[in-house]
């Protein structure tokens, strides 16, 4: 009987498919303890178990990891894998305390990923994922279990897990898989802005629903109202059957804009850029010919390394970006991590609201060590394209002020040293803490640009976490203080000559196309999943038209009326 279930609609588009429900895998294990006499065989038992585990992970690397991040993934379980720290710690668990090996490595690890899922936040949890994979490879291996992997997903699917992290969101893209349920995740949690960007249909935030569907059972993914139907009637079938191919042709429409210039129809050009958070997403920047790479997010080149990135890595990767990109602008985001996500490698304390805590722009003037390899890294990448610098989180002048003090003494020893780079760099910050819309004129009369972060600007404007769905109502882009902000920094960039764009996710939804355009934005920054979706929207509007109707919104006391002026 067909069923239907609401959720929350995360990614655009229509899946239909075979479901899959992956879940991640609890081994069955035996514990118990051992004599003296068996010691040196159960030592022996876990160097095998290893070497077949990590002979399993070369052979998904080489027939199954497709991309760089899946690879380096895959690479940083084998790490864990080889520690040698890892290696001493269970001999002594079955040395001195005679656990059997299932019992010292199930124990070795419960540990760990509780002091990694404590930290509440995503990347950590990711961290968090990494170590329940090894564990569980391992734990297959000594007990002779088969693990249920990704490795049977194919692109006829529909993804069910309970929850999806930015990592594994890439590695079913590469399967191409027709859609994705989870039970938790919001709009704006980066698997979520992943899964946009590689076009995947998603709905998320419905509880045990990896519970409620058999495999094999026929599932459709509504992404645009955030509908699950389970075993559909064939009525129902056939009409979204009506809808994908709909989608199909209207795709095959918005593919035939790709040479248009953006502007609107009344000659209004706007710059269309996109948002890149993993390099996976260089394909698609470069087929929708965007004008540039509005928010380059440079996270990914940090997160799951045990050591820091150096300088010259940091180069190759910019270097190679950049050299992609000709001579379009790419605006690279300074490391935006929160206090603890990085706290293997920085040694910080946890945080009790992390969120509120050492994020971005501060971590980077509290290491200046770091900063200032990732900003002499930019400086010689800059040599070979057209880079703009912007510092995250900023919230007050004295922090754009040192930021660019030190943008400055990087220029100094590079000169002095003599190595090769461009100085001519725009520098901009983002405007995502309402104090830094407050204060945009201060603000504007120092940096070159200003690029909205709706995301974080929402969040803290109305107090509410972006990552939390239980709440997902509170999260309102349209909130007459949200639009308020967004104008009020416009207002002042362009009385002091500077330009300002949005990167953040509101960029991404034709409903606010108009109403920004309106308020006189000069650049929108888009996930590249989007990108011809806004494009033939901004096409579509007339800017005198929309200037009137951003006028009458920031009128306007409550989202219901603004909602119901840009309706009509
Ligand atoms: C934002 O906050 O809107 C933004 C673009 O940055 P991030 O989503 O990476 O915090
Ligand atoms: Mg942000």
């Amino acid at each position: 009987m067909t069923k239907k279930i609401q959720g929350l609609a995360i990614s655009d588009g229509v899946g239909i498919g075979k479901a899959i429900v992956i879940i991640p895998q609890e081994i069955v294990i035996n514990k118990g303890e051992i004599l003296h006499s068996e010691v040196s065989s159960e030592l022996e038992r876990f160097e095998n178990s290893i070497q077949h585990a990590l002979d399993e992970i070369d052979h998904l690397i080489e027939n199954y990891a497709y991309t760089k991040n899946n690879q380096n993934i895959l690479k940083t379980h084998k790490m864990i894998l080889k520690d040698p720290e890892f290696y001493e710690k269970i001999k002594k668990l079955i040395q001195e305390n005679l656990y059997n090996l299932e019992q010292a490595v199930d124990q070795h690890f419960k540990g760990v990923i509780e002091l990694f899922s404590k930290m509440d936040n995503e990347y950590m949890a990711e961290r968090a994922n990494d170590f329940k994979d090894v564990k569980n490879r391992l734990l297959s291996h000594i007990t002779n279990q088969k693990l249920d992997q990704m490795i049977n997903v194919c692109s006829e699917n529909i993804v069910i897990m309970p929850e999806i992290t930015p990592s594994e969101i890439t590695s079913v893209f590469d399967k191409n898989i027709a859609g994705l349920i989870t039970e938790t995740g919001s709009k704006t949690a980066h698997s979520s802005i992943l899964a946009r960007s590689f076009g995947i249909p998603a709905v998320s935030g419905i509880a045990n629903i990896s519970k409620e569907i058999d495999d094999d059972s026929l599932v459709i993914v509504d992404g645009y109202k955030g509908e699950v139907i389970i075993e559909p009637d064939e009525q129902i079938l056939k009409e979204y059957q009506a809808i994908v191919e709909k989608d199909k042709r209207d795709k095959g429409k918005l593919e035939k804009l790709i040479d248009q210039k953006v502007q609107t129809l009344d000659g209004k050009v706007i710059k269309l850029k996109c948002n890149v958070e993993i390099p996976e997403e260089m394909p698609q920047v470069q087929r929708v010919n965007a004008d540039g790479i509005g928010l380059m997010r440079t996270e990914f080149i940090f997160l799951d390394k045990e050591e820091l990135p150096d300088e010259d890595e940091q180069f190759n990767i910019y270097k190679k970006i950049v050299e992609k990109m000709g001579d379009r602008e790419i605006t690279i985001r300074t490391i935006d991590v929160g206090g603890d996500k990085l706290s293997k490698i920085l040694n910080f304390t946890k945080e009790q609201n992390p969120n509120l805590g050492c994020r971005g722009i501060r971590v980077s003037l509290l290491y200046p060590e770091i900063f200032k390899v990732q900003i002499r890294a930019i400086l010689r990448a800059n040599k070979y394209g057209n880079i703009a610098v912007m510092f995250p989180m900023v919230s007050s002048i004295r922090e754009l002020r040192e930021a660019k003090k030190i943008v400055q003494e990087c220029i100094n020893e590079l000169e002095n040293e003599n190595i090769e780079f461009d100085p001519n760099i725009k520098i901009g910050i983002m405007i995502e803490i309402p104090s830094a819309a407050i204060n945009s004129d201060f603000f504007a009369k120092e940096c070159d640009f200003f690029s909205i972060g709706t995301n974080d600007l929402i969040q803290y404007t109305l107090a509410v976490d972006r990552g939390n769905e239980h709440i997902h109502e509170y999260f309102q882009p349209l909130n007459p203080a949200v639009l308020n902000l967004i104008n009020l920094t416009i207002e002042n960039s362009h009385k002091n000559n500077i330009t300002s764009a949005i990167c953040g996710e509101m960029a991404s939804e034709r409903k606010f196309t108009e109403i920004l355009i309106g308020m006189g934005i000069d650049e929108l920054s888009v996930s590249p999943g989007q990108f011809l979706a806004v494009k033939d929207k901004i096409l579509s509007i007339n800017y005198k038209k929309a200037k009137k109707i951003a006028e009458q919104v920031l009128q306007a006391g409550n989202v219901e009326e603004i909602d119901k002026i840009i309706s009509s």
